[in-house]
């Protein structure tokens, strides 16, 4: 069975909601879709989890990780590093789950180029205000990173037109449910049901 899972992207300004998003989509720990655990240079948060909201490494590490061609794309976010382990997200997807990958617009370019059928989804945010209110609310994050990726936050909004799908985080059960829609519509294209079907539609169109 030739079996393939789907991969989606997702990204969004800071603070629009994508990580609470992903986690409400897996609370329940569905067998057919995993989030990819990123690298990162990053000091962890209160309440991060090595190796469950992030691989939290030094800068060396994570340069002798891109020496190594171990990242399936990285990039440089708010001065930090940010990867996505190459190895990984290949093994997840021939086992027939969807990834998601929480990366930046910088990752989705890469992605996109070296994958294609990788389906993109942007979250905004209903308003400048109300980004800035989610950033501070978190309260996770000093002053001055708040600022920054406030200041940040406009010309990451602005590559919106990358991607497939857009969604609109105004109330957070519609969202999810928008986002729901999308991944069941991403795995119906005739691309992915050839993956997914690939020896079934063979029995069925045998001469
Ligand atoms: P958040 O914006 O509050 O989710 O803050 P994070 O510190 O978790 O993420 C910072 C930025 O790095 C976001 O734009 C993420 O999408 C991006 N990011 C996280 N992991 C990766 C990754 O593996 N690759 C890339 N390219 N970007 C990533
Ligand atoms: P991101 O991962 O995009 O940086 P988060 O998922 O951490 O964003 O969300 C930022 C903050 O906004 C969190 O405190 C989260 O609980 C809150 N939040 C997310 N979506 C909504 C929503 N639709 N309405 C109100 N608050 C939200
Ligand atoms: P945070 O530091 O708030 O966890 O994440 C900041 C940003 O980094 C988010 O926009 C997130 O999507 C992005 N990011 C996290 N992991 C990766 C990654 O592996 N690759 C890329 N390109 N961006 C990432």
């Amino acid at each position: 069975m030739s079996t393939r899972g789907n991969l989606f992207i997702v990204s969004a300004p800071s603070g629009a909601g994508k990580s609470s998003l992903i986690s409400a989509l897996l609370k329940d720990k569905p067998a057919d879709k995993q989030v990819s655990v990123s690298h990162t240079t990053r000091k962890p948060r209160p309440g991060e989890e090595n190796g469950v909201h992030y691989h939290f490494v030094s800068v060396d590490e994570f340069k002798a990780l891109i020496a190594q061609d171990a990242f399936f794309e990285w990039a440089e976010v708010f001065g930090n590093f940010y990867g996505t382990s190459r190895l990984t997200v290949q093994a997840t997807l021939e086992r027939g789950i969807d990834v998601f990958l929480d990366i930046d617009w910088q990752g989705a370019q890469q992605v996109k180029k070296l994958m294609p059928e990788a389906m993109g989804i942007f979250i905004l945010p209903p308003s400048r205000e109300e980004l800035e209110r989610r950033l501070i609310g978190r309260g996770q994050d000093s002053d001055e990173v708040i600022a920054s990726r406030m200041a940040q936050a406009v010309s990451e909004m602005s590559h919106y037109t990358e991607y497939e799908y857009v969604i609109v985080n105004d109330n957070f059960d519609e969202a999810l449910a928008d986002l729901q829609a999308i991944i069941r519509a991403g795995r119906l294209t005739c691309a992915g049901q050839a993956r997914t079907h690939g020896d079934m539609l063979k029995g069925l169109l045998a001469d």
